[in-house]
């Protein structure tokens, strides 16, 4: 197995604290992932997405993955089980020093994750505290903050996959 974080990073402009609508751990939000088999290299065409809500049992008491899919091209079967508890929103803090935030971890077994999609369902607020909800989609937001009275903008959206390894101290686990 191999854990994956999944970094991302935007320029925000009067946002701060990028993420998930209900969260990194929101349990209904689909994080839209492309897989690399690791045993031919096949690449799937379209995006799958894992959902925290949506477990599969695994064969012989093997306990449950968040996917499980054969490769299209040489059948080998993957899994791929999610981490919560990992990740913390984008701030514009970071966004200012071009860092990354990691949202999420994956523990893949088969597959590589190489290509992350942004999607809808994303949520932010503004430096004065207005919320906004954000679709993603289209790489780029920007509205009006009325409490605030200034312009709010998002884009150059980003991500990257980055293998850490699990760390264990004093009965908590992390990743880095
Ligand atoms: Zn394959």
């Amino acid at each position: 197995m191999v854990y994956y974080a999944l970094l991302v990073g935007a320029e925000l402009d009067g946002l701060t604290n990028l993420q998930p609508s209900r969260g990194c751990d929101d349990p209904n939000f689909p994080y839209y992932l492309k897989l690399k088999c690791e045993n031919c290299g096949e690449i799937t065409a379209k995006s799958t997405y894992v959902t925290l809500s949506e477990q599969v049992d695994l064969p012989k008491g093997h306990g449950s993955a968040h996917l499980v899919q054969k490769c299209k091209l040489c059948g080998r079967e993957g899994t791929i089980v999610m981490i919560p508890g990992q990740g913390t929103p984008l701030t514009i803090e970071q966004s200012q020093k071009e860092e990354k935030t990691c949202l999420m971890v994956f523990d893949c077994r088969g597959y590589e994750p190489v290509e992350f999609s942004f999607g809808a369902g994303w949520k932010a607020e503004s430096v004065h505290g207005t919320p906004f909800e954000i679709d993603c989609s289209e790489g780029e937001f920007s509205e009006y903050d009325e409490k605030g009275e200034c312009p709010v903008e998002l884009g150059n959206l980003q991500s990257t996959f980055k293998v850490v390894k699990k760390l264990e101290r004093g009965g908590k686990t992390r990743f880095a």
